[in-house]
């Protein structure tokens, strides 16, 4: 096998972020009293969300103002009032670690590559919810390493993500290391930066209308089986 490790972005790859994202925020408008909440109004959160996140990999926000933060631009501009926006954002981490779903067949597909390649994931998400979701769903056990940017305290794609992963796969040259993840601006912009080879998974079949340089585009997860022969 060419290819000697492999790293998985969690959310939006091996599992299914946005439907635990739907059932997460549904379940603590509940709890909070939050009422009139639809598909409309959960579409325009994603989109306060995925800004938030973008502002971070940027630079230009800290966790710790994104995870409350996007609740209250979002709470704003939905002219919600919620009495306590910071246990919000508590009650929805971790209702992710507890509420997950497998995206396509994606533990089966990490058991039956364990013991032929090394296998790490690499993750943007909070350590409380990550961990959860990780032992949660069986994929954690498949795992040789498992890098949580909250645990290393830089957010990937920043190079001081990376170094204790290639820490660990010392020995390995950065070419033969594939980076498997959905978002061109972390996953796929952080294999760059070291070197390693890129492997976008582009469900939705969108264009690459950014800089950042991919090796392969695939639709399906099962099609990275085929990248590795
Ligand atoms: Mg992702």
């Amino acid at each position: 096998m060419y290819y000697q490790a492999i790293l998985w972005d969690v959310d939006g790859t091996l599992l299914d972020f946005e439907k635990s994202e739907r059932h997460g925020i549904l379940s603590c408008m509940e709890e909070f009293g939050i009422e009139g909440c639809d598909d409309a109004m959960l579409g325009r959160y994603a989109e306060v969300n995925r800004a938030c996140w973008e502002a971070l990999e940027r630079g230009e926000m800290t966790k710790p103002e994104v995870l409350v933060g996007r609740f209250h631009r979002f709470f704003a501009q939905e002219g919600i009032t919620c009495s306590d926006v910071k246990a919000f954002n508590d009650s929805y981490q971790r209702k992710l670690g507890e509420i997950f779903f497998e995206n396509e067949d994606s533990v089966a597909l990490c058991k039956k590559l364990h013991g032929k390649i090394c296998q790490c994931v690499i993750t943007n998400g909070t350590v409380e919810a990550q961990r959860e979701k990780l032992k949660g769903s069986g994929l954690g056990q498949y795992m040789d390493g498992i890098f949580i940017s909250d645990e290393i305290g830089v957010e990937k794609p920043n190079i001081g993500f990376f170094r204790p992963v290639l820490e660990l796969l010392k020995g390995i040259e950065p070419n033969r290391i594939l980076v498997v993840g959905d978002s061109l601006t972390s996953d796929m912009r952080g294999g760059n930066n070291i070197g390693a080879k890129c492997c976008w998974y582009n469900p939705k079949k969108k264009k690459n209308t950014t800089e950042v340089h991919i090796d392969y585009d695939i639709s399906k997860l099962c099609d990275v089986e085929k990248i590795l022969k």
